[in-house]
């Protein structure tokens, strides 16, 4: 019976230890220890944190034509009568583009007749399997174009990608009771010089990231894919190292981004494919694993 209560007694101070070490741990130092191993696990996974915005252009980006220029074909001959032409360097694009769609109306051309030319439009190569990669929480995709709404809907609901695509900023378009094609300027802007009057896609972009972070959404890694000239102004705006700027190779955006004199901050990855787009992807994601994640910080 001594030997029970001897036992017991022996029992009770090895919990009472235990209790006292563990209290004395949590509030000593050796609690940073303990937060070291822990990060050791969350750390390796930090990328499945991870928010990735992907913002694209559309025309060459997205799809392997100009949307703009393809259209032209339905007119009769194909070709567009010069005086038209001519409103292009006196007007501007969208002037351009609603003289062409009322031309084309005046010429028996329908809504039909414009949908089907555009659903002929293929997508560059790889760019489905890039839009399923995407397909996840971790990553919002947008699209910036000078096209307009209604050739970029039927292209992204005939290719099964609209619900991966969270927002789309481009010029209104819709079809009049006459069965006329009529657009008109995404917005009117006179504070860049890189970018055409209807459409400034640095500061679309800089108001989604304002917007989204305004409703608890920061991106820890911003890219752009494009391929032209009106894509370098929001290529200039992604702001670390971290950021991608994704320039479609043997394309315009290219060449500017060569001028030395630029203020280039994100890392310029050439492509050519969507499976090209992918592995620059997975390449940031997994970067993201040799640092930690502002959520994994324990305070
Ligand atoms: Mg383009």
């Amino acid at each position: 019976m001594r030997m029970d209560v001897q036992e017991l007694s022996w029992t009770s101070m090895w919990t009472a230890w235990l209790i006292h070490t563990k209290i004395r741990k949590m509030f000593s130092k050796e609690i940073d220890h303990r937060q070291t191993n822990c990060l050791q696990f969350i750390v390796p996974y930090a990328h499945l944190h991870m928010k990735i915005l992907v913002a694209f252009d559309f025309d060459h980006t997205i799809i392997d034509e100009n949307s703009d220029l393809y259209v032209r074909k339905l007119a009769p001959g194909g070709t567009i009568p010069s005086e038209i032409s001519q409103l292009y360097s006196n007007r501007g694009w969208t002037e351009y583009m609603g003289a062409i769609f009322q031309y084309l109306h005046d010429n028996n051309t329908t809504s039909k007749d414009i949908h089907d030319c555009m659903l002929e439009i293929p997508l560059v190569q790889g760019m489905k399997e890039l839009f399923d990669f995407m397909n996840s929480d971790q990553f919002d995709v947008i699209i910036i174009s000078d096209s307009n709404s209604v050739f970029i809907d039927d292209i992204l609901s005939a290719s099964d990608l609209s619900d991966i695509v969270q927002s789309v900023y481009t010029n209104p378009a819709r079809f009049s009771q006459a069965d006329c094609l009529e657009l008109v300027y995404y917005h009117t802007q006179d504070w860049c010089e890189l970018s055409t009057v209807n459409l400034c896609k640095g500061h679309i972009l800089d108001s989604h990231i304002k917007l989204q972070a305004e409703q608890g959404v920061v991106y820890d890694v911003v890219a752009y894919v494009g391929d032209g000239t009106n894509d370098l102004c929001p290529a200039l705006r992604l702001k670390s190292k971290t950021d991608l700027i994704l320039p479609r190779i043997g394309y315009s955006l290219m060449e500017k981004l060569e001028d030395p004199h630029l203020d280039i901050r994100g890392t310029i990855i050439p492509w050519t494919t969507g499976q090209d787009i992918i592995m620059a992807l997975k390449q940031s994601m997994s970067a993201a694993d040799d640092k930690p994640h502002p959520d994994t910080t324990l305070s």
